[in-house]
């Protein structure tokens, strides 16, 4: 279940005002915080002797960039060095994530699969499987918001370079955006494109993949405290110590603002915005998320937020919800159990769904 700590959230009443709700979002914590004091009394005495031994339980963390991306790990642990391998694995996880995935190397398995999967079956690995099974999922729920084939036309963007594609390409292309060309042999571990000129990018689920796998890697070493970030999508271990995670939602028109802060516990989150990557041509903001039925950016939220168990899902969802559009993205989230969503509509208006609007 999907644990947000409170009214906090939905105290926000404007995405402008964040100041504002401060006194509120903390008279919410201090309720939180009374919660867990009250659970944790008898076992008081235990913590006690547990941290005489443990003098150099702390705080440990690591930035680095990986997948095109911020990648920023930190968890408790009461010894440094162990603490130091366990960082150095889950950026290890990170880079191995991005060497399979990546569009951009040549050698990655995405890309072998593109060069290939046109001719006929290939074999891939299971979790290259299970990623392809799961962005098949997220299609179908969402009707074909999210499809990896978008990259048959989106390949054809170049945002840096403040390229997209002209009307001839962006039509011939636009044949070959269709999750169902991606065929899967589930039991043969097989798959290949039922269009030759299909071309895939997980690029909308692959970060929060990679973030899971942080994620687990922890939790089977043992880590109860923790927070594995890529760029817009997270994951929470746990708490911080008796308080909730702080997860800022980026103020989509000013760089260094927060839009909203979400107090949270054991919680994937994820955020899609217009503004990652995009240029603007002619007052038309061209940006990496695209309509995979028009070609074109899809333009009708400024930020996506989705909250959920699993990194994987919320990321493929907040993809899907701005695809979707405020309207439709809300009514789908709505029908979704222990899933919740945080919309920036095109004019600014702050959108919950409805678990979120009931705490209001
Ligand atoms: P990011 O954290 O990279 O901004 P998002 O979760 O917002 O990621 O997803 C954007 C990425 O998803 C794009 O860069 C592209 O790789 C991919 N993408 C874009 N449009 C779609 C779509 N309609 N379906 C699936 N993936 C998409
Ligand atoms: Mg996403």
């Amino acid at each position: 279940m999907l644990t947000l700590v409170g009214a906090a959230l939905a105290a926000i009443p404007s995405w402008t005002l964040v100041g504002a709700t401060l006194a509120a979002i903390h008279s919410c914590l201090v309720r939180w915080t009374k919660k867990i004091a009250a659970k944790a009394a008898p076992t008081l005495a235990l913590i006690a002797l547990l941290t005489a031994e443990a003098v150099f339980a702390d705080w440990y963390s690591d930035t680095q960039p990986i997948m095109g991306t911020r990648v920023r790990v930190e968890l408790w642990h009461e010894d440094p060095a162990v603490a130091q391998t366990l960082l150095a694995a889950v950026m290890g996880e990170m880079r191995r994530v991005d060497q399979a995935f990546s569009p951009f190397r040549d050698d990655s398995e995405l890309s072998e699969l593109n060069r290939s999967a046109g001719g006929g079956w290939v074999s891939v690995s299971d979790e290259m499987l299970d990623l392809l099974v799961k962005s098949r999922q997220v299609s179908e729920l969402t009707r074909g918001a999210f499809d990896i084939t978008y990259a048959s036309v989106g390949r054809y963007y170049d945002y840096r370079a403040r390229q997209r594609p002209d009307d001839a390409t962006l039509a011939a292309a636009l044949e070959a955006i269709d999750y169902r060309h991606v065929e899967l042999d589930v039991r043969g571990g097989r798959v290949r494109y039922r269009h030759p000129n299909v071309y895939i990018d997980l690029g909308g689920i692959a970060k929060g993949h990679a973030v899971d796998r942080g994620i687990e890697l922890l939790r089977v070493a043992g880590v109860s405290q923790a927070s594995v970030a890529a760029g817009g999508d997270s994951r929470i271990l746990g708490d911080r110590r008796g308080q909730p995670w702080m997860v800022g939602i980026k103020h989509p028109r000013s760089e260094d603002e927060m839009a909203a802060v979400l107090p949270l516990v054991d919680t994937a989150v994820s955020t899609s915005g217009d503004y990652e990557r995009f240029f603007e041509e002619d007052g038309v903001r061209y940006h990496h998320i695209l309509n995979p039925a028009t070609g074109d950016s899809a333009r009708d939220s400024m930020s996506v937020t989705v909250l959920g168990p699993e990194a994987t899902f919320t990321d493929g969802l907040s993809t899907s919800v701005f695809v979707l559009g405020p309207e439709k993205g809300i009514e789908l989230i709505n029908r979704l159990p222990g899933i919740d969503a945080i919309i920036i509509d095109a004019q600014g208006n702050l959108l919950f769904s409805e678990d979120l609007d009931e705490l209001n």
